[in-house]
């Protein structure tokens, strides 16, 4: 078995237990494998191991990688959007995980129409005070703009998208998580017939948190593939 092959298996048997320890169904988590900067012949070795679902932060990339993957595998965009590469985004993910703004999305929903589909998109939300983070930044700010978003016709939402802060302290982590975690039931709320189910939170040093706080996705990069340099 492939190194990588074996890294997935160690991720679901986490999953599996870290589940478990907080009365959760393993299978409401998703694994997606994080493959930015990694080359195609490691996707397939994913692939072969029975992943299905990739994230890609560059949209070139992602899109050139699309092409060399079997047509029943996905990848999502997870990586800030620049509005200049909305075009080449809408249609080429199956979710565009890392809608940070009302603008961003009124040109993707402008595009969507352009092209007659509906594009599924998850809301990023800042959930930590470092400068460097994108998402919605202040609940405020994200309730006035979902409002407008969730009446667009050619996007649908299905969720919210948070980071966690790069630092030690768990508790500042699951802090950020349990934020993530409350936006969204607060908007499940006002909006009981969106079909809002995806909790994208949790990368390779604090997916469990993520489980424990309710993630739903989990985006699994290094400890899938290895570090990037
Ligand atoms: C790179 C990246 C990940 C994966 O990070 P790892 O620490 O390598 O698991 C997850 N989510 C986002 C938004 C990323 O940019």
């Amino acid at each position: 078995m492939s190194t990588i092959a074996e890294n997935i298996q160690n991720i679901y048997r986490i999953i599996a237990e870290t589940a478990g320890k907080c009365g959760r169904n393993p299978k409401d988590i998703s694994l997606m494998a994080v493959s930015k900067t990694k080359p195609m012949s490691m996707l397939l070795e994913a692939y072969d191991a029975g992943m299905r679902l990739f994230g890609e932060n560059r949209v070139q990339e992602a899109v050139d990688k699309r092409k060399e993957l079997p047509a029943d595998a996905e990848i999502q965009l997870i990586g800030h959007l620049q509005s200049n590469k909305t075009k080449l985004s809408v249609g080429n993910f199956s979710c565009i995980q890392s809608v940070d703004s009302l603008k961003i999305a009124r040109k993707i929903n402008d595009q969507a129409l352009t092209l007659g589909i509906v594009q599924d998109i998850l809301l990023e939300v800042k959930t930590s005070e470092e400068e460097a983070k994108s998402g919605f930044s202040g609940e405020a700010l994200y309730f006035d703009s979902v409002k407008e978003i969730m009446a667009m016709e050619n996007i649908q939402v299905k969720g919210l998208m948070t980071i966690a802060p790069f630092v030690d302290d768990e508790k500042i982590i699951r802090q950020s998580f349990s934020q993530c975690r409350l936006i969204f039931e607060k908007t499940k709320e006002i909006y009981p017939h969106a079909p809002l189910s995806v909790l994208s939170m949790g990368m390779s040093g604090d997916y469990r948190i993520a489980i424990e706080e309710g993630a739903t996705l989990i985006r699994v990069g290094s400890s899938i593939f290895g570090t990037r340099s």
